[in-house]
């Protein structure tokens, strides 16, 4: 509860910054850390310092997870805003940040590690729990399920395997429209009614698998496109005749990495492109939100417009600023703090 009534105090916009680990293969033979974390009383949990050629760049968030934090620890930070889109909130919840900087962990965890399991099996699992408890009271909910990635501007789906074939094909349009409940409509997307946390594990697994990766010279197993995640949830309660409709969606975005660095060209260059323009595209619409601009761009990505109508009004609305401790990736870390303090 306490958690709801900080959002509402604060506006519907979070950030919360983590910093992955370093792993088994990465040096740790710089000198002295380049991240640290003041505990001075007022920002304590919530700051974070980088440190680069002897200059300190700070920053302070709504939250930041230090590399110990575990699952578990992030997904008790959010398990209230999850909660809220059985309450009928719409909220979608981000990671951002370079390849490799620990988005996908966050999102859906470690496979073949259920203990490290991600926040999307974690909230999935809170909310047929709770789907369940509330069943005395006289609520009843049905839930549907969509996954689709956008590679290039272009959309496709992840759960229709005919359509993941095909890639593209003639007469599957995808086309995006909002309806007059202010809820977004995908054309020849599909849509799956779910009862259970596993059923949609099994949703997930599929849908990982049929990502679209790519080879750069940072990370071969490299995301270039955008993963959205939808559950919707349309609650009744059969003794007071109430109703909800909320929405969760969870967005494990494309890698945030600048051109050089990956050393792109050709095909690789064109995704690079797509990838800039629609995370820049997304920090344009947090951003006028956040200062309740008039003109708000949402027409201005495929995926900021998918999710225009889950981004404005009371909605709520989580950025996860993931950030890689490796010493190799200071210059990209820093875009990421600075995009991600934009947007705070
Ligand atoms: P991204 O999706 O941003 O490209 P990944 O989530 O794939 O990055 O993370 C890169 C690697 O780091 C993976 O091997 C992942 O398991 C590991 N990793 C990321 N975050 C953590 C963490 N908090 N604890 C342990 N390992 C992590
Ligand atoms: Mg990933």
């Amino acid at each position: 509860k306490l958690h709801n009534t900080i959002l509402e105090l604060k506006g519907n916009i979070r950030v919360f910054c983590r910093v992955r680990p370093l792993l088994a293969d990465e040096s740790c033979s710089t000198e002295g850390k380049i991240f640290s974390y003041p505990t001075s009383m007022e920002t304590s949990g919530r700051a974070i310092d980088l440190a680069q050629n002897g200059q300190k760049h700070s920053f302070t968030f709504d939250k930041v997870f230090t590399p110990e934090a575990s699952q578990e620890e992030v997904f008790l930070e959010i398990s209230q805003l999850v909660q809220s889109a059985l309450d009928g909130y719409k909220v979608c919840i981000f990671a951002y940040g370079q390849t490799g900087s620990g988005k996908t962990y966050t999102m859906m965890g470690r496979p073949g590690h259920p203990e490290e399991k991600g926040l999307i099996p974690r909230s999935l699992e809170q909310i047929f729990q709770t789907k369940q408890s509330q069943q005395p009271q006289g609520w009843k909910y049905e839930m549907q399920v969509s996954m689709l990635e956008i590679y290039n501007e272009t959309i496709r789906d992840l759960i229709s395997t005919t359509t993941r074939m095909e890639n593209g094909t003639p007469g599957k349009q995808y086309t995006i429209k909002h309806d007059a409940n202010g809820n977004t409509q995908v054309s020849d997307l599909t849509v799956v009614d779910v009862h259970s946390a596993k059923e949609v594990a099994f949703l997930l697994n599929q849908a990982a698998n049929s990502r679209s990766v790519g080879k750069t010279q940072m990370n071969e197993q490299s995301s270039r496109s955008h993963f959205v995640f939808t559950l919707r949830i349309y609650g009744v309660n059969e003794s007071t005749d109430q109703q909800v409709q909320g929405v969760l969606n969870l967005i494990d975005l494309a890698g945030s990495e600048r051109l050089s660095k990956s050393g792109s060209t050709g095909d690789r260059l064109k995704e690079t492109q797509a990838i800039n323009k629609s995370l820049s595209s997304l920090s344009d619409v947090i951003f006028a939100l956040a200062k309740k601009e008039d003109h708000v761009p949402f027409r201005n990505s495929k995926l900021t417009y998918l999710l225009q109508p889950c981004l404005g009004g009371d909605s709520k609305t989580l950025m996860f600023v993931n950030i890689s401790p490796d010493p190799s990736s200071i210059g990209e870390s820093l875009c990421s703090l600075r995009f991600a303090s934009r947007v705070n």
